[in-house]
């Protein structure tokens, strides 16, 4: 039962020294579902990223009380690499992509313990993968990824972050300052990365586009889940339509 628990946050509090940045969160991503995470700047939503990948003391952060897991094994704790080998990965808010390499060298650094044959063989699956969902990427695989649009870099952050071959991929507002065309071809690509059987925990300001994809979504306020329920659910609701898709 715990192995198909996919991702759960128990009464998780976080936060940089002094700062509280989160306090009491519960939350839930079941295995092959895509989970949105919805607030407004500073609600909390990149430091649950950190605290689920580990990355949280990078920032000079920490987890103050409460539990994540994933499949039944402690997160909460593990290094960003022990995270990475359960299978979550997160692609960083901001892309983060590495400007002065090249597209490929960009995703052969996301094919970690890609070693000996059987990982090789790995990695090229992997990369054919990503070719196929981003045939751009291969079009430009010589380039310097620093030339390619902002469209280009979301998606070569993700291909990067599935050369890992996640079961779960952690999503940083992945459609932040793209044109609408480009932010939809995002969005399609992750119902597509999930409809091959990635799990999905997705942070968004956009709503509109979140609840579009995922299943359950929660919203965070100064720290704190202030709703929860499914997509529709809370697409429908006079608070949310008023306060964060700017209807009604
Ligand atoms: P944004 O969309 O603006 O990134 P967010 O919802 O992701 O917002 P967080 O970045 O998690 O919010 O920030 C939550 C709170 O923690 C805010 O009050 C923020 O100022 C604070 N905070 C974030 N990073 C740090 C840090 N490295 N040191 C101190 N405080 C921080």
């Amino acid at each position: 039962e715990a192995a198909e628990a996919g991702l759960v946050v128990r009464d998780l509090a976080a936060g940089y020294g002094p700062v509280t940045a989160l306090r009491g969160v519960s939350l839930e991503v079941p295995r092959g579902s895509v989970v949105a995470v919805l607030g407004g700047n500073g609600a909390g939503k990149s430091t649950l990223l950190r605290a689920v990948s580990g990355t949280l003391r990078f920032h000079r952060g920490g987890i103050a009380a409460g539990e994540v897991s994933f499949g039944g094994r402690r997160l909460s704790g593990a290094d960003p690499s022990a995270v990475v080998a359960c299978g979550v990965v997160q692609v960083p808010e901001g892309r983060r992509i590495f400007a002065r390499m090249t597209v490929a060298e960009n995703l052969r650094a996301g094919a970690l313990g890609a070693r000996g044959a059987r990982g090789r063989r790995a990695a090229a699956e992997a990369r054919d993968r990503v070719l196929t969902l981003f045939p751009v990427l291969a079009e430009r695989a010589r380039q310097r990824a620093g030339l390619l649009s902002g469209g280009e870099q979301q998606m070569l952050a993700i291909g990067r972050a599935l050369m890992a071959r996640p079961v779960m991929l952690l999503l940083d507002e992945p459609t932040l300052g793209l044109a609408p065309m480009a932010a939809a071809r995002i969005a399609d690509t992750v119902r597509e990365i999930n409809a091959q059987g990635t799990t999905v925990l997705l942070v968004e300001q956009n709503a509109a586009m979140a609840l579009s994809l995922a299943r359950h979504a929660y919203v965070l306020e100064v720290g704190e889940v202030a709703l929860s329920g499914p997509a529709a659910e809370l697409a429908a609701s006079d608070e949310v339509r008023r306060r964060y898709l700017g209807i009604g």
